[in-house]
């Protein structure tokens, strides 16, 4: 089983700031902002990457994406915000599991770099 920052910050052994937690997945502000908001949405069950997913994953993707739309919204981003993830080394993934990229409060150029 991977064993990466995010599943070691699930389990508490590392600091982070929650902004959510429930069943299946958890949001932590990410440590190294690119806006002033950057939020982090991680699903529970190791999964790599949007790359490796699955049909029996389709709940669980649209689970995060509803849950990122919630807390841009808790967060006063609900009018704008980007949702993106890495999938892959070459893609600029650097922890082997999956999350979402939750940003807002800047202007977000297209395309981004
Ligand atoms: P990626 O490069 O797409 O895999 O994104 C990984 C993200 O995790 C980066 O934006 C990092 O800043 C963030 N990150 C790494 N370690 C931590 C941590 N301990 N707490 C919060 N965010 C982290």
């Amino acid at each position: 089983m991977p064993d990466t920052i995010f599943h070691r910050i699930l389990r508490r052994e590392v600091p982070a700031t929650f902004l959510h937690e429930d069943d299946l997945c958890f949001v932590i502000k990410d440590v190294h902002p690119q806006a002033p908001f950057h939020a982090l949405v991680i699903p529970k069950a190791t999964l790599e990457s949007v790359g490796t997913a699955t049909d029996a994953d389709a709940a669980l993707l649209g689970h995060l994406l509803v849950v990122a739309r919630k807390v841009a919204t808790a967060a006063g981003y609900g009018h704008a915000f980007r949702v993106v993830t890495n999938a892959g080394a070459g893609a600029g993934q650097s922890v082997p599991q999956l999350h979402l990229h939750l940003l807002a409060g800047r202007p977000l150029s297209w395309p981004p770099g």
